[in-house]
This record gives structure tokens, sequence and C-alpha cells, in this order.
């Protein structure tokens, strides 16, 4: 993996989940979820797209902070939104923690 991507995806985790963060709880510890829209057959969307997702948002694994949420993927987009608007969100937050740090 290249170091940009690396940095990026670091930078994610330090996020955490985006819908917890839409939820009102944030700083769950996240995995990736790489969106497949754009993406051919086989391939993998790129790590720029990465959205941090805990378990229980991404897999519907139970989180002690996320009580029993397994969300269809329709009521998972009507609660938090779609992939493309938690890739947004997630870039806002990406922003503001550079601002903290003052990458810029
Ligand atoms: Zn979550």
């Amino acid at each position: 993996m290249k170091k940009a991507d690396k940095d990026h995806l670091n930078r994610l985790f330090e996020i955490g989940c985006i819908a917890c963060r839409v939820q009102g709880t944030p700083g769950t510890p996240a995995e990736m979820h790489h969106p497949r829209a754009g993406a051919g057959v086989g391939q993998k969307a790129s790590h720029g797209d990465a959205i941090p997702l805990c378990p229980a948002h991404h897999r519907g694994t139970h989180h002690p902070a996320v009580p029993s949420i397994h969300l269809d993927k329709t009521r998972f987009i009507e609660r938090f939104g779609t992939e493309q608007e938690l890739l947004i969100l997630t870039r806002h937050a990406l922003a503001k923690l550079d601002e903290q740090e003052g990458v810029f």
C-alpha cells in the first residue's frame, strides 16, 4: 500500500465510525467500508473513497455503544444517508481534523 493511502486510512481510523457520528456517539473504532459504486467488477474502490464504519454499522455486529441495530440497506440509508452522503461527511470530518492539527 502506498504511504499516502496508509496515511489517509489512519486519519479515517482517527475519525471513527461516521454513522456513529451521525447518531451523536462519535469516536467508535471503525473498519473501512469501500463503496462498490463506480468500481468495476472484481475491482476495489480506491482508498480515497473509503468510509469508516464500526462493525455494528458495517456488518450488523453487536457493539455496546450501538444497541441491536442491524438495519437493512434501505433503512440504513434512510437513517444515515447514502454512501455518497457518508463519504461527504467523512471528508468534512477529515477537513476538521486537519484544521485541529494545523496541517494546512
Ligand atoms: Zn457506528
